[in-house]
């Protein structure tokens, strides 16, 4: 009833009115301020060397301070921006926002890794997306190289074409590129190939799986086997176990993420893993 209710218009006015459309709504209202009001933050989880530990990358993860709510996670409020039609406008803040932190870092004499910033499909099909990501790179004085985009599967297979394209144009420009959430999508090697990435992120549900009875880690092998034979890097996500690990360095994975490696954390915790740049004084 409260559905026929909702289509004829009077569901805010109902007595069974819902509160969980309520509290989206309100959500939806907050969010359209948040920026403005420096409510967005990013919180940042490093990537290291599955065999010397090195920290090798960082990942930008977009969080939201609510008065109210505290520390909202980006499943709670991206997929409301992308509905609303406010994922690029948040997303071109977090692409400032992580080119001025690697600013910040290198004007602290710090030796930086590359920072790795999540895109959302709409994102990637705006008509400016490659100079809105080369215009916060210069803003911010820095290589294209220090600054990585995360693409999952799925939004690359949606519009294939137009999106290899964006991707050259990208590649070309010299930020690096990589495959997210690798494994639950449905990417033929054929496309793959075609895709000028440097690294494919095993999803975590495989990462899990690696412990689980009867699944022990076949699909996160065999992506690791995937990425050999095509030149590219194997990033595994979510590890948060020592067995984990360790089967990933034995199958020749190149790089770990996850809670066992670090959590994501603000930019300030990080600094003491961020090591002096030589000849810097
Ligand atoms: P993702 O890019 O696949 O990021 C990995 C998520 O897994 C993050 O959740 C991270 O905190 C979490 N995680 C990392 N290690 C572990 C682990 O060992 N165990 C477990 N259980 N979880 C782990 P988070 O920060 O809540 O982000 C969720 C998703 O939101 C991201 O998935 C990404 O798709 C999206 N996202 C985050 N920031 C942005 C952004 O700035 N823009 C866009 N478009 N999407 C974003
Ligand atoms: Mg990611
Ligand atoms: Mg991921
Ligand atoms: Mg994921």
């Amino acid at each position: 009833r409260a559905k026929e209710a909702g289509r004829n218009g009077f569901e805010f006015f109902s007595a069974e009115m819902n509160t969980s459309s309520l509290g989206q709504l309100l959500l939806e209202n907050q969010l359209r301020g948040a920026a403005d009001r420096g409510e967005l933050l990013l919180h940042y989880q490093p990537k290291e060397c599955a065999i010397s530990g090195r920290l090798l990358g960082l990942e930008a993860l977009l969080r939201w301070q609510h008065p109210e709510l505290g520390l909202v996670a980006p499943g709670r409020f991206i997929p409301l921006a992308e509905e609303i039609g406010l994922i690029g406008t948040i997303g071109e803040w977090v692409l400032g926002e992580a080119c001025r932190q690697q600013r910040a870092w290198l004007d602290a004499g710090l030796d930086i890794v590359p920072v790795a910033v999540n895109l959302s499909a709409q994102q990637l099909a705006q008509q400016n997306i490659v100079s809105q990501i080369s215009n916060a790179i210069n803003d911010a004085g820095l290589a294209p190289e220090v600054i990585e985009l995360e693409l999952t599967e799925t939004m690359l297979m949606r519009d294939i074409d137009r999106n290899i394209h964006t991707l050259i144009r990208l590649r070309d420009m010299g930020v690096r590129l990589s495959i997210d959430d690798f494994g639950t999508g449905y990417s033929s090697l054929n496309y793959l190939r075609q895709f000028p990435v440097n690294a494919l992120k095993i999803d975590r549900s495989f990462v899990s799986d690696i412990s689980a009875e009867g699944n022990e880690g076949k699909i996160a092998s065999a992506i690791i086997g995937m990425a050999h034979s095509l030149g590219l890097e194997a990033i595994a996500e979510g590890v948060e176990t020592e067995a984990q690990r360790s089967f990933l360095v034995a199958q020749g994975c190149h790089q770990l993420q996850g809670y066992l490696i670090g959590r994501p954390v603000p930019a300030g915790e990080l600094a003491p893993r961020l090591r002096p740049r030589p000849g810097h004084r």
